[in-house]
């Protein structure tokens, strides 16, 4: 498995560095073979190339089967004439990594502050209200005058059907049930065909319970009870919203796990940004993009039907639980280790567990 590391902006350098040696430890212990290929984005690739994304990276993501890509500055990154281009939209695009999975759950020994879930969230990746994505040429916000700003969004049947379908395979594997997350009451034709298309979806999948919450009620109901929802498919902002409340109510945004997954290529990269408050400092927690890492093993091991990357990324799950009950994790989930070194003490339980 060839996989580009793109270490990104603020603290994107230091979880990235830890995800790489779980990655290495995972290829020796697990027999994976796993060629890891370094490169820049974000403002080490600017300041590089002109550019915070180049076509050369992109053919060698191409020819690659993932990639690792740690957060990077967005926010910053206005003008694409410039260079600086989003590169979370320059991949999930170029790509076609239509299904973001974003897993959340709550840990032995860490305390949350709802209540114990475990729960994925399944977000549409290549179109909604992302502005900088939803456009074949030109942009999905038009200032009309200085005063007057329209965000559009592009809903279609085929982005909403396959993403449905990506949400109903993986709970054929969990418990059986999909809850569906819209606003239908008000985006009557956009949310309206993203439920009639999931329902239609769901029809192929006997035995499947699903239900459907109107997205601003659905914040409430996984701050009341999250441990009654499963798998959650939703389009692309509203998942992204959901899927940081959610890790967050796991016990910390730096325990966000995340996979954009195309039909060839799979991208891990953390839910969150690139927290520059903490950038620098060795506070960061690096599970994030740990089981980022781990999801884009079992991805891989999944389509090529190769049970040691199955096996290496359940590890990595199950190391994650061992770190966070034995205190072997950053300050954000209750442990006293730095990033560097809580990367470190993961290693050494990974390879024990060859
Ligand atoms: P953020 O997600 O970077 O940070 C939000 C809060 O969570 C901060 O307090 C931060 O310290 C904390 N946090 C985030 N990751 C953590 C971790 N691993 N360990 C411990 N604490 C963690 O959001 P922001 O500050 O609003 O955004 C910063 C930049 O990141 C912006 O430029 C934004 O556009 C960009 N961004 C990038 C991505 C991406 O690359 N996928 C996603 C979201 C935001």
């Amino acid at each position: 498995m060839r996989i580009v590391v793109l270490p990104g902006d603020g603290i994107g350098p230091e979880i990235t560095s830890a995800t790489v040696e779980v990655l290495e430890a995972a290829s020796d212990a697990f027999g994976l073979d796993l060629q890891l290929i370094h490169d820049l984005a974000g403002h080490a690739s600017l300041v590089k190339h002109g550019a915070t994304v180049t076509p050369a990276l992109l053919e060698r993501v191409k020819a690659s089967d993932g990639l690792v890509l740690g957060p990077t500055a967005t926010f910053e990154f206005k003008d694409e004439a410039k260079g600086e281009i989003n590169p979370s939209k320059f991949f999930r695009k170029s790509l076609d990594l239509y299904a973001n999975i974003r897993p959340s759950r709550t840990y032995v020994g860490l305390k949350a502050p709802v209540g114990p879930f475990d729960l994925v969230v399944v977000r549409e990746n290549t179109e909604g209200f992302y502005a900088d994505r939803n456009m074949e040429q030109g942009n999905g916000e038009i200032l009309v005058t200085p005063d007057v700003a329209i965000s559009l969004r592009r809903i279609t049947r085929s982005c909403c059907e396959r993403i449905a379908r990506s949400a109903f395979e993986l709970a054929m594997h969990r418990s059986k049930h999909v809850s569906l997350v819209h606003k239908a009451n008000v985006l009557k034709i956009g949310d309206g065909m993203f439920l009639d298309v999931c329902r239609m979806v769901a029809r192929e999948y006997p035995g499947m319970t699903v239900d459907d919450f109107i997205v601003d009620a659905m914040m409430a109901h996984v701050v009341r009870a999250p441990q009654r929802f499963d798998v959650i498919v939703t389009t692309n902002m509203y998942g992204d919203i959901l899927s940081d409340l959610t890790s967050e109510l796991s016990g910390s945004l730096g325990l966000a796990g995340s996979l954009n997954a195309g039909e060839h290529h799979g991208m891990a990269q953390a839910a969150h940004g690139s927290a520059p408050d903490i950038a620098g400092q060795n506070i960061a927690n690096p599970f994030s993009l740990i089981l980022s890492a781990g999801l884009l093993l079992a991805w891989y091991g999944q389509r090529t039907k190769q049970s040691a990357f199955v096996r290496a990324a359940a590890a990595i799950d199950s190391v994650t639980e061992e770190a966070i009950a034995s205190g072997e994790a950053t300050k954000d989930v209750g442990g006293d280790l730095g990033t560097r070194e809580t990367g470190e003490a993961f290693t050494r339980r990974l390879r024990k567990r060859a």
